[in-house]
């Protein structure tokens, strides 16, 4: 067993394609028109969205291959590191062995741009001017931001007031990147228009953004959508994350006998487990596990069935875990994770049997956040501190039974704009909020009706 902490792939092994689940599996059951009732084909969605992803979004085909520009953009931070959290181990005095694949060396920070890169090359490819999209914490937003400037796209973000106003930051480096960051609602659009005339001192919210995205989109011939999770593109997108983590892990001689991720629309879990999977399928022994908010849990509490992606119900019907397209989760800092659906192909793998959930409030997560920052150097993002805390539950888990279970996580994140969060718990002011059983039976109460 080697001893090193560090497992580097050089730019001749990034991955030559992403992986389809899809395949594997089964194709996940068309999205639906709302009005007509209708399954939805190509020519439906190629009015949002750019016709390669679209394509993708439809395929069944097992291997992707990544075109060329986009490997060549993906070679400034990729492959990304692997990395055994030695220090995590000796701290929890645990026999396990913890690995972990460090996404938060992107520019952006995340795993995001792994999908903002592709989705913009596809844009690109069509002669499409301009990207429009919606965000929240304001991570997608800027992933999106620097993929338009590398493929010469002009990208507006409508970005969630509440955050527009708490994260400056953010928004800073989506202006640096060259983008145009707009306060959701605005009154730019009939949706945000509508919403401010109601109340003008709205917050705004993930769902009002992207009507106002999709709506922008929807009214211009030189103007797509792009979203940062939950469709199976973007998924698709993100398997390079578990592509590269196999070879790595084989560099480091060694095999998980647990696979984890946080849970916000799917695609950084996805991204890692997918390709885990696909070998699970074939008989391998290896147990996936996502994991999300107790304030938003999705996969944990919410129905299986067709809803709306936002909240204006503006969006395709799409069949997932959800908690109702009008669920109002507390606001947490976890923020990416505050999502009501799931990507299909997540919640397909977990009515198949291939993955488990597990929900944890935040605080435990912060406590386990700082931990892990004490011992190993790296200040996570709070959506990341919910795979941690995992993490460490099944390395005492492990600690108790006297096994050595090997543990591979996605670090989705760094958490480095989101440190008011942190001021906030060393402070005493995180709370954690009990789960409103009542308000989820009520939102699941006008899922609407698809005869499919
Ligand atoms: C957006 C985000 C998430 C949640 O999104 P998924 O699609 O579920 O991956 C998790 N971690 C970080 C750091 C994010 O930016």
């Amino acid at each position: 067993m080697s001893e090193s902490t560090k497992y580097l792939l050089d730019e001749e092994h990034l991955p030559k394609a992403w992986y389809n689940l899809a395949a594997d599996l089964e194709a996940p059951a068309p999205p639906v028109n709302p009005g007509t009732g209708q399954p939805m084909g190509p020519d439906d969605l190629t009015r949002l969205f750019a016709t390669g992803v679209v394509e993708q979004e439809m395929s069944t085909e097992r291997w992707i291959d990544i075109p060329q520009p986009v490997r060549e953009v993906y070679r400034l931070w990729r492959p990304s590191p692997l990395i055994r959290a030695r220090r995590l181990e000796k701290a929890l005095d645990t026999p396990a062995r913890i690995f972990f694949k460090y996404e938060g060396v992107s520019p952006a920070g995340s795993h995001k741009p792994n999908s903002a890169i592709a989705q913009a090359f596809y844009n690109q490819q069509d002669g499409v001017k301009r990207l429009v999209t919606e965000t929240g914490a304001g991570q997608w937003g800027s992933s999106l931001a620097f993929a338009g400037d590398l493929f010469d796209l002009d990208v507006r973000v409508y970005m969630v007031k509440i955050s527009f106003n708490q994260k400056p930051y953010r928004r800073a480096l989506m202006e640096t990147y060259g983008a145009t960051c707009i306060a959701s609602p605005s009154s730019e659009t009939a949706a945000g228009r509508a919403i401010l005339e109601a109340n003008p001192d709205s917050n705004g919210s993930l769902g009002i953004a992207i009507s106002e995205a999709v709506e922008i989109a929807a009214s211009r011939d030189d103007t797509k959508y792009a979203l940062g999770s939950v469709m199976n593109h973007v998924c698709l997108h993100q398997t390079i994350i578990g592509e590269e983590a196999m070879m790595q892990m084989e560099m480091a001689d060694a095999d998980p006998d647990i696979v984890i991720g946080c849970v916000g629309g799917g695609s950084n879990f996805a991204g890692l487990a997918f390709p885990y999977m696909r070998e699970k399928l074939k008989g391998k022994a290896v147990r996936c596990i996502g994991v999300e908010p107790t304030s938003c849990p999705t996969l944990t509490k919410g129905a299986v069935a067709y809803d709306f992606g936002d909240t204006g119900k503006l969006t395709p019907l799409v069949r997932m875990h959800t908690l109702g397209s009008g669920f109002m989760p507390p606001g947490t800092h976890a923020g990416g994770l505050r999502y009501h659906g799931m990507a299909p192909m997540v919640s397909l793998a977990m009515e198949k049997g291939l993955m488990e959930a597990r929900s944890y409030q935040q605080t435990e997560c912060f406590a386990a956040a700082v931990t892990f920052a004490r011992n190993e150097g790296i200040v996570p993002a709070p959506e990341s501190s919910h795979a941690i805390k995992a993490v460490m539950d099944e390395a005492l888990r492990c600690k108790a039974e006297g096994k050595a279970d090997t543990i591979l996580f996605n670090l989705s994140g760094h958490g480095h704009f989101d440190m008011q969060a942190y001021t906030d718990y060393f402070g005493g002011k995180m709370t954690d909020t009990p789960f409103d059983q009542a308000a989820l039976d009520a939102s699941l109460a006008t899922l609407p009706k698809v005869a499919v």
